[in-house]
C-alpha cells in the first residue's frame, strides 16, 4: 500500500484551519478514497486507433489538439487544455481564477442547467464556485478540486440567490434543486454529488412526492445497497459539490500520460510506503528491498545516522509519478436512469407505417 504522505497532511492541515461548518468539506471524497473507473462501460474514445508515436509527437508540437486532460485523480490530479467557464445566462462564476474545467465538466454542467432551464421557466442562473486552477493540482480550502471534474455551485433559492447561502426547508426552491440533481444523474457523467444530509431529506421528499420511482430515488441516496451517488460531506449546506467522470478527458490523459511526464507538463511526485523493521534488517537491506537508495530513506525520515529500529515504521520513497494511470483502457460506470425512461420508450407501439 502506497501511502499518500502529503495529502494526508494537507488534509489535516485544512482542517485544522477551517474548522467551520461553511467550509467546503476539507477531505470531500478523500475519505472514501477517489472512485476509479474500473468496470462499467468502454466507450469510443476520440484517440481510438492513435498510436503511442502520435500521442507523444502531439504533445511535443500541439498539445492544444489533444483536447482537455484529467490528470489523475481529483485529489492527486492536474487539468492540462483545460477551459476557463464563462459567465452565461445558466451560471455566474463566483472566482474565475479558480474556474477551469475540462470540456466535458463543463458540457456537462451546461447540459444540467439547460434542462432545468428548460422544464422550468425564469430560472436565475447559480453562482459558481471553483472548479479547478488553470493547470490542476491543489487550491486552498479543498483536498479534490484538482483534475478539472469537481466543481462547486450555488442551490437555488426562493427569493433572493446568493452564493454560500445556507439552504433549509424554508428557502429553498426545492423544485428546482431536484430538477439539477435529476439532470445531473440522466443528463450527465456524474460521479458523486455531496449535499448536506438536512437537504438530502428535503430533496428526496419532494422527489418522491413529484412521482419518481422510489427504488431508483433511493438508490442514488445509497439505498438498496446501491452505490450512493448523492452523499453527505461536511460543508454542503451552502453549496453543492459535484463530481463528473470524464471519459473523454481521463483516457486522454492516460493515453498521453508517459509524453506529459516526459516533456515535463506533469511532474513526478514522491509518494511513500511504509515499511516496519524486521529483525536484523539493516537500512541498506531495506533500500534493495525497494530498489531505492539509503540516502533517499534516510532523507525521508529525517535519519542522521544509518540506525534503525526494530518493530519501527519508517517511511521509503517510492518513484511513483502522481497520479499513476491504469494501465488498461478506462471504462465508466453506465447512466443511472429512472425506469420510466426505457419503459416509455419501448412501450410506443410501433407506428411506422411500411
Ligand atoms: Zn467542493
Amino acid at each position: 500500500m502506497s501511502a499518500a504522505v502529503p495529502e494526508q497532511a494537507e488534509a489535516e492541515h485544512t482542517e485544522a484551519e477551517d474548522p467551520s461548518d461553511d467550509a467546503d468539506e476539507p477531505d470531500d471524497g478523500s475519505e472514501e478514497g477517489d472512485s476509479e473507473p474500473v468496470t462499467g462501460v468502454s466507450r469510443p474514445h476520440p484517440l481510438d486507433g492513435v498510436s503511442e508515436q502520435e500521442i507523444a509527437s502531439a504533445v511535443a508540437t500541439h498539445i492544444a489538439t489533444l483536447g482537455a486532460m484529467s490528470v489523475g485523480t481529483p485529489s492527486a490530479g492536474m487539468l492540462v487544455n483545460g477551459r476557463n467557464a464563462q459567465k452565461s445566462e445558466l451560471y455566474a462564476p463566483v472566482a474565475p481564477g479558480t474556474a477551469w474545467g475540462t470540456d466535458e465538466t463543463l458540457g456537462y454542467l451546461d447540459a444540467a442547467l439547460t434542462k432545468v432551464h428548460a422544464a422550468i421557466p425564469g430560472t436565475p442562473p447559480l453562482p459558481l464556485g471553483d472548479i479547478s486552477a488553470e493547470r490542476g493540482g491543489p487550491i486552498s480550502p479543498h483536498v479534490s478540486h484538482q483534475a478539472g471534474r469537481d466543481l462547486d455551485i450555488g442551490y437555488f433559492y426562493r427569493g433572493e440567490q446568493r452564493w454560500y447561502r445556507r439552504g433549509n426547508a424554508q428557502n429553498l426552491d426545492l423544485p428546482r434543486n431536484w430538477a439539477f440533481v435529476r439532470a445531473l444523474v440522466t443528463e450527465t457523467d456524474v460521479d458523486l454529488i455531496f449535499i448536506d444530509h438536512s437537504i438530502q431529506a428535503l430533496l428526496k421528499d419532494y422527489a418522491l412526492e413529484s412521482g419518481e420511482d422510489r427504488a431508483w430515488v433511493e438508490g442514488l441516496f445509497g439505498g438498496s445497497g446501491q452505490r450512493a451517488i448523492i452523499r453527505h460531506a461536511r460543508g454542503h449546506a451552502t453549496h453543492i459539490h459535484v463530481r463528473f467522470w470524464n471519459p473523454i478527458a481521463q483516457e486522454t490523459a492516460r493515453r498521453s500520460y508517459s509524453a506529459l511526464v516526459a516533456r515535463g507538463i506533469v511532474p513526478p511526485v514522491q509518494s511513500y510506503l511504509s515499511h516496519r523493521v524486521k529483525k536484523n534488517e539493516t537500512l541498506g537491506k531495506i533500500a534493495k528491498k525497494y530498489g531505492v537508495s539509503v540516502e533517499s530513506i534516510k532523507r525521508a525520515n529525517r535519519l542522521k545516522k544509518s540506525l534503525i529500529r526494530e518493530g519501527h515504521a519508517y517511511l521509503i520513497p517510492v518513484a511513483h509519478p502522481r497520479p499513476a494511470p491504469p494501465s488498461q483502457r478506462l471504462a465508466f460506470p453506465a447512466r443511472r436512469l429512472p425506469p420510466d425512461a426505457p419503459r416509455r420508450a419501448s412501450a410506443e407501439p410501433a407506428t411506422s407505417s411500411r
